[in-house]
Order: structure tokens, then C-alpha cells, then sequence
């Protein structure tokens, strides 16, 4: 008999965002269980892999990291393309790093042309756990006109995050 696991679907999921709203920290604490303070941000792998289980679907999920190049806002094309879904992260406590995803990071993944017109996004304010300096109401009003579902999350607390990756999967897995 035959040892391999098989699933039922294979996805690609990126996150984008400015450099330390938490990327790699969501993408540790959903794949790893862990949460470290300082973050090695120049030590970047491409990808984590993952696997959840929805709706009876064994799910392998791939989930990239930019591993710092967002520094530059200059993410290279392979990042974002044949993406199932992207997940836009903003720092709560930034609010910067909110417009950024409403000024760069929006155009930066509807400019690919290889890239995601059918993924599925979902838009994340990290850091939950501290005091929000972000106009959440501001933030809603954009999240519907995009229909995009909100989360609020923490890496560090372990809030939403789960909830972030199983409910990302079962609406790319609805969509099709
Ligand atoms: P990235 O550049 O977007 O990948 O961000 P990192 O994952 O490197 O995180 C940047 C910094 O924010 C690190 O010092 C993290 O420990 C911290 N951080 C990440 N997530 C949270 C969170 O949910 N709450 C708090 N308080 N700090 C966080």
C-alpha cells in the first residue's frame, strides 16, 4: 500500500503588508504554534506548508512569506503568481500601514497579470492585543467594498489566527 498522503486540493496563499506588521509571526504561529519577540527578519525561507481539514477536505496549504523584500515594496512576480488567496495584514496600531494597503499594496497584487484576479482576499489587522490607533469604522467601510472579510487577530495572543487560514480555505473552496 501506498505510504503518500493525498489531498484534495493544494493551495497558495500570500501574505502582503508593510514590513513589521506581523507577517511572519502569523504565518509561525499558524504553522509552527509558535510566537518569538524578535523576529530574524533577514532570514527569510519562500514558503511554509501547512494542512487543514474543512467541509471533510484534506487541505495542503503553501503559504509564502515575503521574507523581508517588502522592505522595498518591490515583491517579484513568482510571489504573487497562481495565488488561491492573499491576505492583506495591517498593524492595529499603525495606522500607516493601513493606508499603505489601500495606496500600494491593493494595486501591487490587481497589477499582476499572471497573478490573482479569482483569489480570494481577506483583509487581517494584526496586533489585536495592544491598543488600536486604526479608525476600525474607516477600515469596515473598505473591507465591504472590497468584500473582503475583516479579521481582527493577534500572532502574539494566538487571536483569530486559525480562524484566518480554515475560513480563507473554505471560501477559496466555495468559489470554485
Ligand atoms: P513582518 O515584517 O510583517 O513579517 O512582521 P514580523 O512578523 O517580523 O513582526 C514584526 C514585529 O511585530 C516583531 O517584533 C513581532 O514580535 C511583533 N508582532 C507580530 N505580531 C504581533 C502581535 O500580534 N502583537 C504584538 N504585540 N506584536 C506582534
Amino acid at each position: 500500500a501506498s505510504e503518500s498522503v493525498s489531498y484534495d486540493h493544494i493551495f497558495k496563499i500570500i501574505l502582503v503588508g508593510d514590513n513589521g506588521v506581523g507577517k511572519s509571526s502569523i504565518i509561525r504561529r499558524f504553522c509552527e504554534g509558535t510566537y518569538t519577540h524578535d523576529m530574524d527578519t533577514t532570514i527569510g525561507v519562500d514558503f511554509y506548508l501547512s494542512e487543514i481539514d474543512v467541509s471533510g477536505k484534506k487541505i495542503k496549504v503553501k503559504i509564502w512569506d515575503t521574507a523581508g523584500s517588502e522592505k522595498y515594496m518591490s515583491i517579484s512576480a513568482v510571489y504573487y503568481r497562481k495565488a488561491d488567496g492573499v491576505i492583506f495584514v495591517f498593524d492595529m496600531t499603525r495606522p500607516r500601514s493601513f493606508t499603505n494597503v489601500v495606496s500600494v499594496w491593493m494595486n501591487a497584487v490587481e497589477a499582476q497579470e499572471s497573478g490573482c484576479p479569482e483569489a480570494i482576499k481577506v483583509l487581517v489587522g494584526n496586533k489585536a492585543d495592544l491598543s488600536p490607533e486604526v479608525d476600525m469604522t474607516q477600515v469596515k467601510r473598505y473591507a465591504e467594498l472590497h468584500d473582503m472579510r475583516l479579521v481582527e487577530a493577534s500572532a502574539k495572543s494566538n487571536m483569530n489566527i486559525t480562524e484566518i487560514f480554515t475560513s480563507l480555505a473554505k471560501e477559496i473552496i466555495d468559489e470554485r
